[in-house]
């Protein structure tokens, strides 16, 4: 996708960052006048810390700060990552604590105070300081909106500003002074995660919020390229961006060299212009389309973690081989010696890392997803769609989003899991059996079976706690027959003729409220012509609309004694109502209802390309599923030869195939044989040779170069520039997008694409 989010330019800024902080404890410039060094460590290299904690506050808080999610996985697995840090790296530097005697002195509270507040060591600060960081914001963000938030956060750095660079004027006032006193004596700067990283936290959080809503109102559509004047729009923004942040940095400059001239800073890490200075900065980091480079994350992290070391290295290893004079006493070499030996440990380790963590994905199996044919799931994408569809519900309105088919392909578990994760907690399915496959996969909240179940699994039901839909009177006395109480939603057909009781037999509607085993919790109809608001169909949703609010209407004077029963059993909250699915909520959301049972939407597609286009300013849906395979060989076909089944295909002169590793037992539709298909190699187009097998493909890529086993092939999603989307599929083989990505098949692994942000959301330590 053209305007993809890329974050690119926060992977460069890390390794600078972690430069930066290493630039902070060997003082570069020193050798060349106090006053550069002072610029570039104590007011240049004071972005880097901040810059941290906005990443980790854009990727891990805006879930909780904004759309309030009830899973802690993500904060847990930070927390995590960061005491496994904060526990190694206080090991790795106990041996110079030990040395240095800085533990002989120190009591048990002293030594707590160190652990909590200080770091073990000089840099570690950082890593307590991110944790209560977090917690702070976390705590506020529970009872305050964002904006009260943003202030307190500000007022605490307002707070901890008069106890750094500004103590010397917070020192005047003799009550000011002791209060920081007093504060000193448990945290000896206010540079910590009380005063100075909430904000920061805040900002990140807010900067990707601001992001959401942007994105929202430009618009996107499928596949569309960007015009002209988006992308001049983006390099304006850019370049103000850039703009705005070299004349905050200016004032900073200056406000530091005040500030130090005037001897008022006990510390220097804070100043009144840097939060301007960050936004700027990091605002231009997000928006800046490079592409990422994901182990600058571990590598700059390590550089972090090991520069201290590395210094101490540095100065042992000159004094050995008596350079001295050149790698200590200059301070220029000096940095860039112990840069280089940070870049090397920490290549080193991220390259250790990774094979521990190779060796264990292969103890579990894991290399086997990527072994053949695979879906990948922009989980990104999936998280904006259900921005874009909720922005378009009423109020008091929910999403129960339609998982049926395997979530339409995608991975019923995966995706309602990763809805879970974000508050919504009703699903609908086919039937039982994808109910019990999504309670057995930890999914909780309301399951609505829409299809029939058979008696005989009616026990199913209740020991999966699912609803099921009365198709009809004569269902609902079978139901109700089971002598047990069922929870049941009433399906009413308005002219859809499919399942549900017909409208117009109020008298039997009214019978099934009455089943004394039924416990009715909702009623619904569904929409049979709603895809577009053409004379015809507007006249004939209308009725259908009409009908059913006609009906449930009714039943509340039918059926009084119900919804009594209703609310003794279990306090429920009153019968639902819901008619809307996909279509239904783009094209008539003024019909209502208490859920929208959306479906194909959610996965970031219509129909077909036709709604794409004639929807695409109203929701600007995004694919969720790509589709790939492994290229199992590649060969001559020599003039006159045939391939595949059939000899169908016959080359007219010396052509090279590529095999792949899938085929219409995947879910590729054998109707795109004999080069109706293609698919991307390496950017390009390869078209489909002859008919499509089983599992395997045959495809043309004369012209191509360098193609080999092992590579891969898109089926569905963007290589380089170009793109095949579901629509294309769809209509080459004559039928809907619905059709094509659920039928993709059970044979093909599934697993979240990575590189989107949520992907990995604790990403924010150095
Ligand atoms: C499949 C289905 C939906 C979801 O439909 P979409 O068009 O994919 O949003 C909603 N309601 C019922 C009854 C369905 O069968």
């Amino acid at each position: 996708m053209a305007m993809e989010k890329q974050y690119g330019g926060m992977d460069y800024f890390r390794m600078a960052a972690a430069f930066l902080v290493a630039a902070i404890h060997t003082s570069p410039l020193a050798s060349f006048g106090g006053e550069a060094d002072f610029i570039l460590t104590r007011v240049f290299a004071r972005v880097a810390v901040p810059f941290f904690f906005m990443v980790t506050g854009y990727f891990l808080l805006p879930q909780y700060l904004f759309r309030h999610s009830m899973d802690l996985r993500p904060l847990k697995q930070l927390f995590r990552k960061l005491f496994i840090l904060y526990g190694a790296a206080m090991l790795l530097y106990l041996p110079v604590n030990i040395y240095a005697g800085q533990l002989g002195e120190a009591g048990a509270g002293e030594l707590l105070r160190m652990i909590l507040i200080e770091g073990t060591f000089y840099h570690l600060w950082y890593l307590p300081a991110a944790m209560l960081g977090v917690a702070v914001v976390l705590l506020l963000g529970q009872k305050l909106p964002f904006f009260v938030m943003t202030l307190v956060s500000f007022l605490l750095y307002l707070a901890g500003l008069f106890g750094d660079s500004y103590y010397g004027a917070a020192e005047q006032i003799p009550a000011l002074k002791s209060a920081y006193e007093l504060l000193f004596s448990v945290s000896s700067h206010t540079r910590n995660g009380l005063f100075y990283a909430p904000l920061f936290l805040v900002m990140g959080a807010g900067i990707s919020r601001m992001e959401h809503k942007d994105r929202r109102e430009r618009g996107r559509m499928p596949g569309r390229e960007e015009t002209r004047a988006t992308k001049k729009k983006h390099r304006g923004m850019i370049a103000a961006d850039m703009a705005c942040f070299g004349i905050c940095l200016g004032l900073m400059t200056t406000e530091g060299l005040l500030l130090h001239g005037l001897k008022m800073q006990r510390h220097d890490s804070m100043y009144v212009m840097l939060p301007a200075v960050m936004f700027f900065l990091f605002r231009l980091l997000v928006s800046l389309r490079i592409a990422p480079v994901k182990w600058f994350r571990r590598v700059s992290m390590w550089i972090y973690l090991l520069h201290p070391l590395c210094i101490i290295l540095v100065r042992g290893g000159a004094k050995a081989v008596h350079l001295e004079s050149l790698l200590v006493e200059n301070s220029l070499l000096h940095y860039l010696a112990v840069c280089a030996v940070s870049l090397g440990c920490g290549c080193a380790a991220t390259v250790m890392e990774g094979r521990i963590a190779a060796a264990k994905g292969k103890k579990e199996g894991f290399h086997l997803a990527k072994g053949r044919a695979w879906i990948e799931l922009d989980r990104e994408h999936l998280m904006e769609n259900v921005r874009i569809l909720e922005s378009l519900l009423a109020t008091g309105q929910r999403l129960m989003p339609a998982v049926k088919a395997d979530a339409y392909g995608h991975g019923a578990i995966l995706v309602a899991g990763e809805l879970q994760k974000v508050g919504i907690d009703a699903f609908c399915v086919a039937c039982a059996a994808e109910g019990v496959t999504l309670r057995k996969g930890g999914i909780t909240g309301e399951i609505l079976v829409l299809g029939y179940t058979h008696p005989e699994d009616f026990f199913l039901l209740r020991k999966y706690n699912l609803i099921q839909t009365v198709v009809d009177y004569a269902y609902g006395k079978k139901l109700n027959g089971y002598g047990k109480k069922i929870r049941v939603h009433i399906k009413i057909d308005t002219g859809m003729h499919r399942l549900g009781e017909r409208a117009e037999k109020k008298k039997e509607i009214g019978r099934i409220f009455r089943l004394k085993n039924l416990r009715v919790e909702g009623i619904y109809t569904h929409l049979c012509a709603d895809e577009t608001r053409e004379p015809a169909e507007l006249a004939f949703t209308k009725r259908q609309a009409a009908l059913f609010y006609e009906i449930a209407e009714y039943r509340k004077t039918q059926a009084g004694g119900g919804e009594k029963r209703l609310r003794k059993d279990k306090g429920s909250p009153g019968i639902k109502t819901h008619l809307l699915a996909s279509y239904g909520l783009i094209n008539y959301p003024e019909l209502g209802g208490d859920y929208v049972r959306c479906g194909i939407a959610l996965y970031g597609l219509f129909g077909d390309g036709e709604g794409a286009r004639r929807y695409a300013a109203k929701a600007a849906l995004m694919p969720v599923m790509s589709v790939k395979a492994r290229i199992a060989a590649v060969k001559e076909l020599y003039q006159g030869e045939s391939a595949g089944y059939g000899l169908e295909y016959k080359a007219e002169e010396d052509r090279k195939i590529a095999v792949l590793a899938i085929g219409y037992a995947d879910g590729l539709p054998r109707s795109l044989s004999g080069g109706r298909g293609r698919v991307l190699i390496h950017g390009r187009s390869a078209p489909v040779v002859g008919r499509i097998c089983m599992d395997q493909t045959i495809v043309d890529i004369t012209g191509i170069g360098s193609v080999k086993a092992g590579d891969v092939a898109v089926i569905i999603g963007r290589d380089g520039s170009e793109e095949i989307t579901a629509y294309e599929i769809a209509e080459k083989a004559g039928t809907i997008t619905n059709e094509i990505v659920s039928r993709m098949g059970e044979r093909l692994f599934r697993i979240w694409r990575w590189g989107s942000a949520a992907a990995e959301p604790s990403e924010g330590v150095p």
